[in-house]
């Protein structure tokens, strides 16, 4: 097993005479790049990550490495020996891990410091109207959210009693618990689920917040949605979460925003889609239609002979644009020519005489079979274009 081995030096990528801070860079490098976390259920990577961290484990021990470098791989054999043949016991890798992985997990979950840390976000939505969402609006929500309690200032403890120190951690906060994990048995520094990690117990607690040190508080709070935001996208409140810990900054709230469709336009990046009906002899003849825009109603002027289904485009109509309100995007417009269903007899008479003069006999039962055609919702004829 010893001869398979690769060296330790060799799986990090690094010098013989490598200090703790080039192997702690070449390790966070490695288990970036192959941790299990990133890669479920592909083999190789676990085995990678493996590799380095138990060539990290031993190089960053100052008593192991020296062993290693005297007797190589020998150093280890037949010792305790966890699954990799090597023996993970004792080893504290919440602290590299938590500093390796603090900002790909959300941060705070394994760190096991009792210094100041930044609340948790709290996530929330809100629902806008289309027009809302184009061109920004100011909104206000209502939510619950945990205040330090006045009464015992955040401690959890009832004003003029104090903390004992928790039997369970003696005070530091953390515990070793044993795990199986894929190294073997391993031992791993977590936090004290008695005190939470603060090493104090409450003894009498505050009546008030019974000894959580929080208040829920119903707050109102303003949200600013900046023009150009579109459905399931994200605004961002700094320090309304939920309160920081040990004197740190609150969390964020994220409020997601959900757009209601609008029943004229439909929507794709920053560039708008419109139907507009204009009638046979507007599209045969040409002449100034009325467009409907996010803007209101403009008047454009139609070139004769213009088929139906004809797109036309109004530059600038469109969304304004999250990062600069001047930049737009654009309208594109698809010009209907509405076949009439209801005609008086002088319409039907002048039409018949249309068609003659076209050179066509045009029979009552031809107008009947396009009138099927006309049935088609805005939708329906949104997904045909
Ligand atoms: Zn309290
Ligand atoms: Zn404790």
């Amino acid at each position: 097993m010893a001869e398979q081995k690769r060296d330790y030096y060799e799986v990090l990528g690094v010098d013989r005479n490598a200090d703790d801070a080039t192997l702690k860079k070449a390790y966070r490098q490695l288990a970036k790049k192959y941790h299990p976390d990133m890669h479920p259920g592909d083999k190789e990577a676990e085995a990678k990550f493996k590799e380095a961290s138990e060539a990290y484990a031993v190089l960053s021990d100052a008593e192991k490495r020296r062993q290693y470098d005297q007797f190589g791989h020998a150093a280890f054999d037949g010792g305790a020996g966890g699954a990799g043949g090597f023996d993970f016991s004792g080893m504290d890798f919440s602290d590299i891990f938590g500093d390796i992985f603090g900002d790909f997990f959300g941060g705070g979950a394994r760190r096991t410091s009792n210094g100041p840390m930044k609340g948790s976000n709290i996530r929330t939505s809100i629902r806008i109207k289309f027009e809302e969402a184009v061109f920004g609006c100011e909104k206000e929500i209502e939510l619950t959210l945990k205040d330090e309690c006045p009464t015992c200032k955040g401690s959890g403890a009832k004003p003029g009693t104090s903390k004992k120190t928790c039997p369970k951690c003696g005070g530091k906060g953390k515990i070793v618990v044993t795990q199986q994990s894929l190294f073997g048995m391993m031992q791993n520094v977590t936090t004290c689920p008695d005190c939470n990690g603060t090493g104090q117990i409450i003894e009498e607690k505050c009546s008030d917040c019974r000894g959580t040190g929080y208040i829920a508080k119903k707050k109102r709070i303003q949200v600013s949605i900046p023009a150009g935001i579109d459905n399931g996208q994200c605004v961002r409140i700094r320090e309304k979460g939920e309160p920081g810990i040990n004197g740190g900054p609150r969390g964020d709230l994220l409020v997601e925003v959900r757009v209601a469709p609008s029943d004229k336009f439909e929507r794709s990046g920053y560039d708008v889609y419109s139907i507009a009906p204009i009638s046979f002899a507007q599209a045969a003849l040409g002449g100034e239609v009325i467009i409907e825009t996010l803007d209101g109603r403009v008047s454009y002027e139609v070139t004769p002979g213009t088929q139906t289904n004809t797109r036309i485009r109004l530059k600038g109509k469109g969304v304004p644009s999250l990062r600069n309100a001047n930049a737009r995007g654009d309208q594109y417009v698809t010009l209907v020519v509405q076949v009439p269903t209801s005609m008086n007899a002088a319409a039907k008479e002048a039409l018949r005489t249309f068609d003659e003069n076209c050179g066509n006999t045009l029979k009552e039962g031809g107008v009947q079979v396009r009138q099927e055609k006309k049935r088609k919702g805005f939708r329906d004829k949104l997904k045909d274009l």
